[in-house]
């Protein structure tokens, strides 16, 4: 059950064509429109400098947008002071006062903002921190702490306003990579149980596709997507999500369409879906997932199989990168289980899946044809009650 059940709308906050441009030349934003529902948690995930912070900084009144609105359970925010939208917000660094304990910094915010007593003050205090598991900390000061410890001192400031919407500028960026797999967990359950809606922010795509409900993919100012992560994996909208997001990125490869094959530096064999899917556009940019790609050294040829030379094998536990350039130029990476029976320098052929080819226009960067989602994982399921 929502916190907010008495409102009629169902978008909580909304962004509308928001732009943002500085000293009237520089554009940090161009176009942004998103809506998340009461309680959702979207990621706004995109490369360095493509104005992610730019658009939490206008939701949260520290900036007004150039044109464009913003809403909040309906009504424009535009204009209205940072204090007066109940928003909380997280930073990469923290910003915790360094001469306060834990239990000033998280009390601060409560204090200066609010006429409470200090008995409440001191009770919400003391919830949050239990809630954050920081109440061992609640006397020492920051350079006490751990970075892990720091950043959850710093949620617990934010949350104990109890905000009404709830962002997060790449709040785990300072922590080390195992303290930052665990906080991400942590960061969604506590979202979970506040049920606040929130903005989180972050380059990391990895992060994006682990912690979202929905992911919205910025780039140069524009929103590329808004989607589940898997529709974003699986189904990207143009080529600049298709290259973003996944890691190792999808091998792309540029061609000529000549209907019934794709002429670049490979030729590669259109099916006749892929020609369909194809129709009418003039060079096309044809996709393939590292994990897509078979390897298969020593075997006959047959359609869409290219000879390369291995460049470089990257073991990465259960899996293996082989990175390949084919005759032609293009360089192509697979993603295989276990140790690869290749060698570097070896000449091996590569088969590029026809049914597991993405089709891009090369132009526009917009997509034509997606291949169908692989089947998920089996053997997993919930354990029914009673059971
Ligand atoms: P991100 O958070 O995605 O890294 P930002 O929102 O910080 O990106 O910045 C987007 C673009 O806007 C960048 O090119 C940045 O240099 C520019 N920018 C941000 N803030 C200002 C400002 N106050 N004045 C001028 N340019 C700015």
């Amino acid at each position: 059950m929502s916190r907010h059940d008495n409102t009629t709308t169902e978008e909580y906050l909304e962004l509308v064509a928001v732009a943002k441009t500085y000293g009237g030349t520089t554009t940090a934003v161009e176009d942004v429109t998103l809506s998340l529902e009461e309680g959702e948690l979207l990621v706004l995930v995109g490369p360095s400098g493509c104005g992610k912070s730019t658009t939490l900084r206008m939701i949260a009144g520290l900036e007004d947008p150039t044109t464009g609105d913003i809403r909040i359970d309906g009504s424009s925010v535009v204009g209205t002071e940072p204090e007066a939208r109940n928003i909380a917000m997280v930073f990469q660094n923290y910003a915790l006062y360094p001469h306060m304990t834990a239990r000033e910094n998280i009390g601060f915010g409560l204090r200066m903002t609010t006429d409470l007593s200090e008995d409440i003050v001191a009770e919400r205090v003391e919830s949050v921190a239990e809630t954050l598991d920081v109440t061992d900390l609640l006397e020492d000061t920051p350079d006490e702490m751990s970075g892990g410890q720091q950043q959850r001192v710093a949620l617990g400031r934010a949350i104990v306003r109890d905000p009404s919407v709830f962002l997060l500028d790449e709040p785990l960026s300072n922590l080390d990579a195992t303290l930052r797999a665990q906080m991400r967990t942590e960061i969604q359950q506590l979202q979970r149980e506040l049920d606040v809606t929130t903005v989180y922010v972050t380059h990391d795509q990895t992060e994006a596709m682990t912690m979202g409900d929905r992911v919205a993919v910025l780039s140069d100012g524009q929103i590329q997507q808004v989607d589940t992560p898997l529709a974003c994996y699986y189904e990207p909208a143009n080529l600049f999500v298709a290259g973003f997001v996944g890691e190792p990125s999808m091998n792309t490869v540029t061609a000529r369409n000549e209907r019934n094959r794709f002429v670049g530096p490979i030729e590669y064999p259109a099916t006749t879906q892929l020609a369909e899917a194809a129709d009418g556009v003039e060079r096309v940019t044809v996709g393939i997932r590292p994990e897509d790609v078979s390897v298969r050294p020593d075997e006959e040829a047959e359609t869409a199989t290219f000879l390369g030379t291995v460049d470089v094998i990257e073991p990465v536990g259960e899996r293996s990168f082989v990175h390949v350039t084919l005759e032609g130029g293009p360089h192509v990476t697979a993603a295989v289980d276990g140790t690869p029976r290749v060698s570097e320098l070896d000449r091996i052929e590569v088969r590029l899946p026809p049914d597991r080819v993405h089709l891009f226009d090369a132009e526009t960067g917009e997509a034509l044809h997606h291949p169908q989602r692989r089947s998920t994982a089996t053997g997993l399921h919930p354990v029914a009650d009673g059971e």
